[in-house]
């Protein structure tokens, strides 16, 4: 029976079982830690119909005060680097920060985590400009079925990623894609994502789980069943052995993250970071590696770790110390 059927036959557990054997033998046991960073709560284009962004568009009147300072960026880069994190990509909205600027801060963090840095800031025709300091570019497709995206992303055309992956490719940088599953896709609409992957060449993608925000067209949406989600990246794994895969759960899912991995996973992502670091959240995240049978690389509990490092630069200090004190003195209870 082929893939697609398994998914919509509900053979998840053949699927996982098959998908784990092929993950072990070609990846091994290691599971990551992966934070994206962001750098602005703005976006230009404002409209896709899940995006946070979209829904804070109308409330933000100044959309300058929505970049964050890049010292918070640089200290937040120097953390995950202390704790055994990845950067997964720098990430945010169209228009707030431009080509030289993002290539500044990219520079900067490869000088402190010793990692060229993914993008996923959105199409551009400047992909020329970077350098060494860029390991990846990301295109966020988000649903890969042509039509459901021109409705859901109208502002961002496939077709336009597509160009950018492949000029990407061309000038030597690795390409990724992002998924949201939940969005109204059906499960044989897995077809127009494997063939982006085959087609353009991509070497990582990263899942997403709807996360159904306040004010726009999904708040009452529920997230994927928890073995939809597996049995898709689980399907995705047999097809693409050697993929590297991202997978995304929010801290109302940490329990997704034992059959994620049975399912393919490489790295996870999409934690509420400063929030979770040192509590009972980060200890669960933990377990569910350990009874997935998996390494954890990094930590999501060591304090020590947090507070030990070099401080890349003088003036990143304050910012530094303000989040390890957000970890070491947040209110369990407020989570
Ligand atoms: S382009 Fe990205 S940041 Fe902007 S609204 Fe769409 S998903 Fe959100």
């Amino acid at each position: 029976m082929n893939l697609i059927n398994k998914i919509k036959n509900h053979q998840t557990l053949e699927l996982l079982e098959e998908a784990n054997k092929i993950t072990l033998a070609v990846h091994g046991d290691k599971i990551t830690l992966e934070r994206a960073i962001f750098l602005s709560w703005w976006c230009d284009k404002g409209d896709c119909a899940f995006c946070y962004m979209s829904a804070q568009k109308s409330k933000i009147k100044e959309p300058d005060k929505a970049r964050r300072k890049v010292e918070s960026v640089f200290a937040e880069a120097e953390l995950t680097r202390r704790m055994g994190w990845n950067v997964e990509f720098l990430s945010g909205g169209y228009g707030s920060f431009d080509t030289r600027e993002v290539k500044n801060i990219a520079q900067k963090i490869y000088s402190i985590t010793g990692k060229p840095v993914w993008l996923n800031l959105g199409i551009t025709n400047e992909l020329e400009e970077y350098g060494n300091e860029i390991a990846g570019i990301t295109g966020a497709v988000e649903v890969a079925n042509p039509k459901l995206h021109k409705k859901i992303c109208p502002s961002k055309s496939l077709e336009d990623i597509i160009e950018m992956l492949e000029l990407a490719g061309d000038l030597g940088f690795k390409k990724s894609i992002t998924i949201i599953l939940g969005l109204g896709e059906t499960p044989e609409d897995v077809k127009y994502m494997w063939d982006l992957i085959d087609g353009v060449g991509i070497d990582r993608v990263t899942f997403y789980s709807l996360n159904p925000h306040k004010d726009t067209i999904y708040e009452n949406s529920p997230q994927p069943a928890s073995l939809y989600y597996a049995g898709v990246v689980a399907a995705t794994r047999i097809k693409f052995p050697t993929l590297e895969i991202i997978t995304g759960t929010w801290l109302d899912n940490l329990a997704n993250i034992g059959p994620l991995i049975l399912a393919g996973a490489n790295g996870l992502t999409k934690f509420p970071l400063f929030k979770m670091f040192g509590t009972r959240y980060g200890k669960r995240v933990e377990e569910e590696v350990l009874w997935a049978g998996r390494k954890l690389e990094g930590t999501f509990t060591d304090l020590e770790a947090l507070q030990t490092g070099n401080i890349p630069d003088k003036n990143l200090e304050p910012f530094i110390k303000r989040y390890v004190d957000k970890c070491i003195n947040k209110n369990l209870k407020k989570i």
